[in-house]
């Protein structure tokens, strides 16, 4: 494959993962073309910026684009017949039924393949369900267009998604050819080498050092890896939150249940959170597309839809709870903070935060509500009686209830002094189980938590 210094890599889709895998490895010293169909996307990256928030993601966008190794472009065929290897990270949306819309994927690797230079790799990074590769390899098989596939997920986190880049789990590679499955391992290896360097250019923590932990499967097990390892992390967040509905059942407390069986070894704390459930572009999509494809093949996930059901019964959950303690939600004042899926993204899609703020506005209340990123990405999930606050004290003020449902640092250290001076009532909806009862409590606030307050016998 030549000097590795030298070769040329095209990303497809400048979301979140394209975005940020474009930038890192045009920091590596790769050129690197970012294609798009979303002109204002590539527009937007052209000035050095990106188009969403990511710590970190500006300085290495504006880095690259000033070094000119990141080309932001709209043209297949500008990029692909350059390429050595082309990363696909078109996002997979859900169809109404819960199964992967696969049409992005498809075309993107339509467009690349009567354009590929022989040798080129491509690279699938798009969560696709098992058996997509196959799929795609007969589509090109019977164009008579050679192509080289490798299915190497991605396990980014939002949030966290430059240092999850360059201090990766793992780098798993699946394909029936070795020799390319190696050649994208060596994309990896030299990242290795610049991975100081890109953390401070991003202003980011380096984590301590470990070597590469490179995983070569079938690529029918790096298919089935990805959307695995995402729904067993939803599964375990259903899991808390079932157990959690008991905990407040019986008076028990979910924190201190969960650091104790966290502390097993064989178990883990991670996860475990109880709270207003998963959301984002991944959990959900991934969850319901595993039923969806098991189904394909007669095989039932029970286990999966039961994950599915919990989740999606939190955000009513906690607002049944505030109505008992309100008497009614209608005519009441309440804020909801935060709005992105996670803490440290701008991302809103599947908001758990959003769910809530609109069932509680369904029911009666009226709502303000604050992000301190997602404001504006979460506008258009929103009802239009919801109005949108500039800040935590401006959602705040004069308010019967108030709901944290992200865990933002600038609302775990909220004044809660302040916020009850500011509300007209007391209610305090800790979403997130991030606080501490007696500290919310001291300041004349009623607390709820979820699975935190239950009726002690
Ligand atoms: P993710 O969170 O998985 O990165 P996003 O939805 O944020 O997903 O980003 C996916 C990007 O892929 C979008 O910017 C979208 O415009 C782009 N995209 C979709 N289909 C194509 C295609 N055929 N060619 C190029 N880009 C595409």
């Amino acid at each position: 494959m030549g000097d590795s210094k030298q070769e040329v890599i095209s990303v497809i889709g400048a979301g979140y993962v394209g975005l940020t895998t474009a930038a890192i490895f045009a920091n590596c010293r790769y050129k690197v073309y970012l294609i798009d169909i979303n002109k204002d996307r590539i527009n937007k990256i052209k000035t050095g910026k990106s188009w969403f928030f990511e710590p970190g993601i500006d300085q290495l966008v504006e880095a690259a684009i000033d070094q000119k190794n990141l080309i932001p472009t709209t043209s297949y065929d500008t990029a692909i017949p350059d390429s050595d290897f082309i990363f696909s990270c078109v996002s997979t949306p859900e169809n109404p039924d819960g199964s992967p819309n696969l049409s992005y994927a498809v075309n993107s690797f339509e467009s690349c393949l009567p354009l590929l230079k022989e040798k080129a790799v491509f690279i699938q990074k798009s969560t696709v369900p098992v058996g997509t590769g196959a799929q795609l390899e007969a589509l090109a098989a019977k164009r008579r267009l050679p192509v080289t596939y490798v299915s190497s997920p991605e396990f980014l986190r939002e949030g966290s998604a430059i240092t999850d880049t360059l201090w990766f789990d793992r780098i798993v590679c699946g394909s029936d050819n070795t020799e390319a499955a190696e050649a994208v391992i060596g994309l990896y290896r030299q990242l290795e080498q610049c991975r100081g360097h890109i953390a401070t250019l991003a202003e980011l923590k380096p984590k301590q050092s470990n070597g590469g932990n490179y995983i070569i499967t079938t690529r029918n097990s790096a298919e089935l890896i990805k959307v695995t390892s995402n729904a067993f992390l939803a599964l375990k967040i259903s899991f808390a939150n079932n157990i959690a509905k008991l905990a407040d059942a019986t008076g028990a407390d979910i924190n201190e249940v969960m650091d104790a069986v966290g502390a097993d070894h064989r178990i883990g704390r991670a996860f475990l959170s109880a709270g207003r459930g998963y959301g984002g572009g991944c959990f959900p999509k991934d969850v319901s597309g595993l039923i969806a494809s098991a189904a394909e093949y007669d095989v039932d996930m029970p286990i999966l839809a039961a994950a599915t059901d919990i989740n999606e019964s939190m955000p009513g959950y906690i607002a049944n709870k505030a109505q008992e303690r309100l008497g009614t939600l209608t005519g009441k004042n309440v804020a909801v903070l935060g709005l992105s899926f996670k803490a440290g993204t701008s991302d809103a899609r599947q908001s758990p935060g959003v769910k809530l703020a609109n069932i509680l506005a369904r029911s009666g209340a009226a709502v303000s509500v604050y992000d301190p990123h997602a404001n504006g990405e979460a506008k258009a999930e929103l009802r239009n009686d919801i109005s949108i606050s500039h800040s935590a004290m401006e959602a705040i003020a004069g308010t019967d209830a108030i709901f944290i449902a992200t865990n933002w640092q600038d609302f775990l250290e909220l004044d809660i002094t302040q916020t009850r001076r500011a509300m007209s009532g007391t209610l305090f909806v800790d979403c997130m189980n991030a606080f501490d009862i007696s500290d919310v409590e001291r300041c004349g606030l009623q607390y709820i938590g979820v699975g935190r307050n239950g009726v002690v016998a």
